[in-house]
């Protein structure tokens, strides 16, 4: 007995008595006829009314299917909006519109990471080399970092690290470690070692400071660890 069965069993029963009254009851021809008519027309109904209900759990089930589909789609669609594509991390307008959002609300920690001589590693070990230790470097980083704390890809091989709840001075400790992690680490891509340091720029947002000049004092912070030898964190007071 299929759903539709069971739901219209009331319908079904009556039909079936009224077809055995029909069956055993002495009617004249007249009465018979439009007794019959009368039946088939109910039996038609029926059926069709079944198929209709069939017809619409079937179009219901596929429009539930599709609702799905249509979320997952979103979901992704945000995610790719937000995220490059390469290694996970908030893409530049992504992280430059939460830095932004946190400024508005309070001081916050921004560090600029940059990989010393990268340009080398995918002379001498080649593109895709690189591109692991770009992947590589995004994991370290996000793993050093908090629950309420960001990782954005700025640009070619520069990363930002937003830490809202930290002073200058636990900040710069923060990236120091995570320039430590990156000096130790071995990156490896088609059998090749590679092992790479970086540079970064730490400062924290002074009151009522706009995102550009914040982010121009962390970038000057950065040029100075270059200019330092490299391998360093400079944070501007
Ligand atoms: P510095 O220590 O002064 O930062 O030197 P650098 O070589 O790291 O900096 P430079 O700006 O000269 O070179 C950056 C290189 O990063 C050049 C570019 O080919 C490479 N790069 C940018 N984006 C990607 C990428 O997505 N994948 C790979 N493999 N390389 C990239
Ligand atoms: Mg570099
Ligand atoms: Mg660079």
């Amino acid at each position: 007995m299929n759903d539709t069965t069971s739901l219209f069993s009331l319908e079904e029963s009556l039909a079936e008595q009224s077809q055995a009254y029909l069956s055993s009851g002495d009617f004249t021809p007249e009465t018979r006829e439009a007794f019959t008519r009368l039946l088939d027309g109910y039996g038609r109904l029926l059926r069709e009314t079944k198929q209709l209900i069939r017809l619409s759990d079937r179009k219901e089930n596929e429009l539930n299917r599709l609702n799905h589909k249509l979320r997952q789609l979103t979901h992704s669609l945000s995610y790719q909006a937000e995220h490059d594509g390469m290694t996970g991390c908030l893409n530049k307008a992504a992280m430059t519109a939460r830095i932004e959002r946190h400024i508005a609300d309070g001081d916050v920690c921004l560090a600029l990471l940059d990989i010393d001589h990268f340009k080398q590693i995918n002379d001498v070990h080649g593109h895709p080399a690189g591109d692991a230790v770009l992947r590589g470097i995004s994991a370290l980083l996000h793993e050093h970092t908090g629950d309420e704390e960001w990782v954005g890809r700025m640009g070619g091989e520069e990363f930002a690290v937003l830490m809202p709840q930290r002073s200058l001075l636990q900040g710069r400790a923060a990236i120091d470690s995570m320039r430590r992690e990156v000096e130790a680490a071995r990156f490896e891509c088609a059998g090749k070692t590679v092992s790479v340091t970086l540079s970064a720029g730490v400062a924290v947002s002074m009151p009522g400071e706009c995102f550009d000049t914040l982010y121009q004092r962390v970038d000057t912070a950065l040029y100075e660890a270059k200019n330092n030898g490299r391998n360093c964190v400079v944070a501007h007071g």
